[in-house]
């Protein structure tokens, strides 16, 4: 957890997805901060119960319904957002979903869309009209979009899904680019390996209990000496990151992808 700092009072964050596993925990982080967060996320009931762990541990947050596959629910979402806090500062694409099959072979083009529909149009577009956001009203912020080290380095598996994250790097290089001028910093962090429901449907076709994925990865990993730390990944290191990335911290980095995954991104 962050050991005291308050970088983000009197800010307004929009983090994607942020019903669940690592959407909740940036949430989190950036309440425990002194932000007032847009929790939005298709999903009312995770959404909601984000917005009460925040509100029981002190902290400022609204749910907002979004699903980030259709471009009018994303443009109300910034002016929902805006309505309720102001301007927004921040802007996390992070919701994001899985293939239906661990087999590129077994991909169906109904699957491609619906995976392409969420991670790669969906955070593009979220993205997009956050920045535009931020230019009409000279807002100098932060938009962090969550890739993976399955689009920096693929091992196997997975047929929309790693190339759809190949993408949401190669499109946050692009929209730094763009947002430069505005000075609007735009960068990535690429997740390893996080226990959360990203690998509910995973475990189903491989008859695997919950959570067990992550941990069966992590044990091999570890077994053949390609994780240099030793341990799955937690909501939280991947939040810290995003906290840091939005921060003045990090006032001189745009356009970068930052691996968070335990030193497993080299070595797979
Ligand atoms: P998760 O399934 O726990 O959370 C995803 C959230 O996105 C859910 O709350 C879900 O309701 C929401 N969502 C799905 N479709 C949506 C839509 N159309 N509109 C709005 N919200 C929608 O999974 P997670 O692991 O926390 O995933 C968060 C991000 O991290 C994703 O982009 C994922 O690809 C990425 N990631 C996860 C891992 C990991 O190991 N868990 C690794 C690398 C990258």
């Amino acid at each position: 957890m962050e050991k005291g700092l308050k970088r983000f009072i009197d800010k307004n964050v929009v983090v994607t997805g942020g019903g669940s596993g690592i959407g909740r925990g940036i949430c989190k982080r950036f309440a425990s901060e002194g932000a007032n967060v847009i929790v939005a996320d298709i999903d009312e009931k995770g959404g909601r119960e984000t917005v009460e762990i925040i509100a029981n541990e002190g902290g400022i947050a609204e749910y907002i319904y979004v699903d980030v596959s259709d471009n009018d629910s994303i443009n109300e979402l910034i002016k929902k957002s805006a309505d309720k806090f102001g301007k927004i500062d921040v802007a996390v694409a992070n919701a994001g979903i899985s293939d239906r099959s661990s087999s590129a072979l077994e991909a169906t083009p109904d699957d491609w869309d619906r995976v392409y529909g969420v991670n790669v149009k969906g955070a593009f577009f979220f993205s997009k009209a956050a920045i535009l956001h931020m230019m009409e009203n000279d807002v100098k912020g932060s938009v962090v979009t969550i890739s993976s080290i399955m689009g920096r380095a693929i091992k196997n598996m997975t047929g929309a899904y790693a190339s759809s994250k190949a993408a949401v790097i190669a499109f946050t290089k692009t929209l730094a680019k763009c947002a430069s001028n505005a000075g609007i910093r735009v960068n990535s962090v690429a997740p390893g390996m996080v226990a959360t429901n990203l690998y509910n449907l995973v475990e189903k076709e491989l008859m695997m209990e919950k959570n067990s994925f992550v941990k069966w990865i992590i044990d091999q990993s570890i077994k053949n000496g390609n994780i240099l730390i030793p341990r799955e990944g937690t909501p939280e290191d991947i939040a810290a990151a995003v906290a840091f990335l939005s921060s003045e911290d990090a006032s001189y980095i745009t356009a970068q992808v930052l691996c968070v995954d335990g030193g497993m991104d080299w070595s797979w």
